[in-house]
């Protein structure tokens, strides 16, 4: 029997892309074409090249096939950069017009010299 699971979305956690599995909740980092395979006590985080995003949680292993990216996620990196790191967060429905707000609540400014497509 195949078990259907559903798709994983990054978001954006402190200037982090983060894949939470939906299944166990274990959150991974992860980064364009990259996924966390392991924390190791010696040498961090170690990254594996791919795009698919598989649980490393052994007890879980769920496999939630391509990872999913925002189409903008260029634009949400470049508007988050202008705040502190702690605030540098985004979640899948916040659109563009959504961060220039915060940076404004933020203390930031409107970036006049940046084109955003969603
Ligand atoms: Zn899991």
């Amino acid at each position: 029997m195949t078990t259907s699971t559903p798709l994983v979305y990054a978001y954006l956690n402190h200037g982090r892309w983060i894949a939470e599995c939906p299944v166990c909740h274990d959150a991974l980092k992860v980064k364009p074409g990259f996924v966390e395979w392991t924390r190791d006590p010696d040498r961090g985080f170690l990254m594996r090249k791919g795009d698919r995003f598989v649980c490393p949680n052994r007890e879980c292993g769920a496999d939630h096939g391509v990872l999913q990216w925002p189409a903008n996620r260029e634009a949400i990196e470049a508007l988050v950069q202008m705040r502190p790191m702690v605030n540098r967060n985004w979640v899948p429905g916040e659109d563009a017009a959504d961060l220039i707000a915060d940076n404004i609540d933020f203390g930031g400014a409107e970036p006049a010299d940046l084109t955003v497509h969603d």
